[in-house]
Order: structure tokens, then C-alpha cells, then sequence
């Protein structure tokens, strides 16, 4: 007997956010059980609800411990998915949902940005052999001391693809509130439109630059096991974007997409003597206390001395700051500087691989419009500048223009 088409569908936050969303979920479901497909929904908590969480933790305390913040944000995750299995009883379609502890998921312990260390199915495949769907609380996991863990925001996508990866799914559906992943982010661009089509490691790149549609380690799982990824509408049932192993055709293209990050900060230390171990004495204790460090640049030194510019997340710009302000005496430095507002603009695409120029194509545009690179890295298929943060938005538009262009049958599917 031929096996079942098994198929893991991820609905985020937009797409489960009110009764009358959940019912509509639900019904979808529905028609792909009554097909005869084995299904796993893996559900987000409901939009806003997270952040809520989040705020209601702030006014109780400055500073909750981060295994108590994991228990509390879990549960935004724990009504969606019972509500989600209540409109499916209610629709006659037979469901369990199950939390991270009970399908079972288990992560480290890093608490609110835990990895996935492996998922025992055993729970999902009797669901499956009675005939259910498995509704999996996205997001949570279970450490080995069985603390509650949570994967990082965004995280339900790496549940959803992890889960269909463990279950040997034909297909991981991240249903979404926009109808697939963009040229650039829809919502600030315009002309950006969806793409049919788009390789693992450029989806790699965009995911880690900015463009949140996926979350990063959701990717990575999608590449290790060689996931099928459809990124689509939750609102109909239109095509979206397939995420792919790399074909041939793709590097024909220069540039496939243009992601962006707002909220970083840059802190540089002014003059430091240009010893060996000097970027070690910075970033090990920088690392020890959580900061992650995104881009770093040491000038070159003249006269013995160098600065040393790095940038964080936003968040993280006190704690680093005062960090560095420390190591700065000891260093030997003449001073630290902060920039509290810079953001990233990359473009990424395979077709970088074998075409000089893009760069300085990239520094031409910007430069036109007026715009000030203080940052630049770079790696094959990507070209990432740190600039004001105020110019992100016309940066995308002006490097979405000039390497992609408009395309007349743009459309922005969902509700937002
Ligand atoms: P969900 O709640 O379904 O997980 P998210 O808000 O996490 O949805 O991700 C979807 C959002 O990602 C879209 O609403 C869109 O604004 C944003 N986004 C950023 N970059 C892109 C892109 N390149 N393509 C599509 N969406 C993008
Ligand atoms: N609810 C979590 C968040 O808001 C996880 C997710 O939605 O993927 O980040
Ligand atoms: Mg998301």
C-alpha cells in the first residue's frame, strides 16, 4: 500500500489571530484531511499576543529570569493550538494538540533562543494511525531537565520545518499573511513581488539580513534534510514560493532579493594600540555576556593604533556599551563612540558568484541617491552596507530599482 501524502502546515500569528481566523484554519485543514493526507499543523500564539507577554513580564519586572520569561511566552502558543483543535473537533475533523513537551521537542537550554536537538514523533504517527491531526504548539521545546524553552521570535518556523523534517514530510507549508517570500519585504517596497522559485541559500542569506517572512534556523532545517518549503497565502490558496535545492538557471540572476534590518546600533573604539589579542579582550567578554556581534571592521592602523567598529542589535547596545567602555581604559583606547540608530541593507543573489561589479553598481546607487556606506561586508552572494537608519527604507527602494526593477503584476496577498 502506498503511503500517505504526510504534509506539516505552519500558521503564524496573523493567520490564527481571531475566532473567526481559527475557524477559517480549520476548515482549510480540514479539506486536506478529508483528502486522505496526514496532517501536523504547527501553530503560532496569536498575533500581538507574544509582545503582550512580553510587556505584561516588563511591568511585573525589570528583570525576569529568562527561564520564567520561556514559561510564560509559551503559553501564547498553548491557546492557539487548543483553540485551533477545538475548531477542528467542532468541524468533525478528529485532532490532539500537543506542546513542546509532549510531541516531544527537545532543544538545549538556552532559554529564548534555544536549538532543536531532536523531536521523538511517536506521539505524532499514533495521531496519524488513528486518523488525527496533530496540532504542535510552535516556538516551545523541552530541555533536558525538562525546563519549558523557547526557539527566538520567528521561532514557530523552525518547529514547522524541524517536525516535518523528524516525520519524513512530503512538504512543510509556512502559511503566512503575505502570498510567499519577496523580492523585498512587500511592505515597504512597492515594486516588489513575489518569486516563484528561490534557493536555499540565498533564502539562507535573506533570512539572516532581515527579512523575517522565515525564520534563519527554519532554513537551515529546510537545507540539512532537504525540506520542501512552500511559503504561501494563509488567506487562499494560490501558489507561493517554493524554497529549493540551487538549479542551474538560478545564477543567471544578478540579484534576487534586497533585505534590510532597522534596529542595529555601532559602537567603535576610538585609537586602541594595535596589539595581538586586542579583538579577542573585546569580543570574548562581549560574547560572554550574550551581545551578538553582527559586522566588524578594523581600520587599518597608522602610527600603532586602530579603531575597532562593530555593530549590535539595538537591544543589546547598553550592556555592550558598557562593556566596551570598560575594556577601553584597560586597551588603552582614546575613547568609545556609539551610533544608537543604523540599520543594513544587503542584496543577495547566486549570480553574484560569477559577476564583478555588483558592488560597486550597489556603491553608485546609493551614492546617487545621497546616501552615506559606513559599513561594508561582503561574502559570495551577498553584499551587505550599514547606513543611517533613516535612509533604510529609500536605500531598498533605490536598490530594488536597480537591480530587480518593477515588476506590472505585483500583489501584496493577506490583510497584514
Ligand atoms: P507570521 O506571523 O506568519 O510568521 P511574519 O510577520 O513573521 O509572519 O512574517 C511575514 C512578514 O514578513 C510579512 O508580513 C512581511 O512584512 C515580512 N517580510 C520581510 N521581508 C519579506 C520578503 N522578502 N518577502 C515576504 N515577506 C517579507
Ligand atoms: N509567537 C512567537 C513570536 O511571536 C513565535 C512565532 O510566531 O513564530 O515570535
Ligand atoms: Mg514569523
Amino acid at each position: 500500500m502506498s503511503r500517505k501524502t504526510r504534509i506539516v502546515q505552519k500558521y503564524g500569528g496573523t493567520s490564527v489571530g481571531s475566532p473567526e481566523r481559527i475557524r477559517a484554519v480549520a476548515a482549510r485543514i480540514k479539506k486536506l484531511h478529508d483528502a486522505g493526507n496526514e496532517v501536523a499543523v504547527v501553530a503560532s500564539a496569536m498575533s500581538g499576543q507574544t509582545n503582550r507577554l512580553l510587556a505584561l513580564a516588563s511591568e511585573v519586572s525589570p528583570t525576569p529570569t529568562a527561564r520564567e520569561l520561556d514559561s510564560l511566552l509559551s503559553t501564547g502558543e498553548q491557546v492557539s493550538t487548543a483553540l485551533l483543535a477545538m475548531a477542528l473537533h467542532d468541524l468533525g475533523v478528529p485532532a490532539l494538540s500537543l506542546l513542546g513537551h509532549q510531541v516531544q521537542i527537545s532543544t538545549d537550554s538556552s532559554h529564548g533562543k534555544a536549538r532543536i536537538l531532536s523531536i521523538d514523533v511517536s506521539r505524532a504517527e499514533e495521531a496519524f494511525a488513528e486518523g488525527q491531526v496533530a496540532v504542535v504548539a510552535g516556538f516551545q521545546g523541552v530541555d533536558e531537565r525538562r525546563n519549558i524553552t523557547t526557539l527566538g521570535r520567528g521561532g514557530s518556523d523552525t518547529t514547522a520545518v524541524a517536525l516535518a523534517a523528524a516525520l519524513k514530510a512530503d512538504v512543510c507549508e509556512i502559511l503566512t499573511d503575505v502570498s510567499g517570500v519577496f523580492t523585498t519585504d512587500p511592505r515597504i517596497c512597492d515594486a516588489a513581488f513575489k518569486l516563484d522559485r528561490i534557493s536555499y541559500d540565498e533564502m539562507l542569506e535573506l533570512a539572516s539580513l532581515g527579512a523575517k517572512v522565515l525564520q534563519i534556523r527554519s532554513v537551515e532545517f529546510a537545507k540539512r534534510y532537504s525540506v520542501p518549503v512552500h511559503v504561501r497565502s494563509s488567506l487562499d490558496e494560490s501558489e507561493g514560493t517554493w524554497i529549493v535545492p540551487e538549479e542551474k538557471s538560478m545564477e543567471e540572476v544578478l540579484v534576487s532579493g534586497v533585505a534590510f534590518e532597522k534596529n542595529e546600533a555601532k559602537i567603535t573604539l576610538l585609537g586602541v594600540p594595535d596589539t595581538p589579542g586586542l579583538a579577542a579582550s573585546i569580543f570574548v567578554p562581549m560574547s560572554e555576556a550574550g551581545v551578538v556581534i553582527d559586522m566588524i571592521v578594523q581600520n587599518v592602523s597608522a602610527e600603532g593604533r586602530t579603531d575597532m567598529t562593530f555593530t549590535v542589535a539595538k537591544d543589546d547596545v547598553a550592556s555592550a556599551e558598557e562593556i566596551v567602555r570598560g575594556i577601553a581604559d584597560k586597551v588603552g583606547a582614546r575613547g568609545v563612540a556609539a551610533s544608537p540608530s543604523v540599520g543594513k541593507v544587503s542584496v543577495v543573489g547566486l549570480g553574484m558568484r560569477n559577476h564583478a561589479g555588483v558592488a560597486a553598481r550597489m556603491f553608485k546607487l546609493l551614492a546617487d541617491e545621497g546616501i552615506n556606506i559606513q559599513m561594508i561586508s561582503t561574502s559570495e552572494i551577498k553584499i551587505s552596507v550599514v547606513i543611517d537608519a533613516e535612509s533604510v527604507d529609500r536605500a531598498v527602494g533605490v536598490l530594488h530599482r536597480g537591480f530587480i526593477g518593477v515588476d506590472a503584476n505585483t500583489s501584496v496577498g493577506g490583510s497584514g
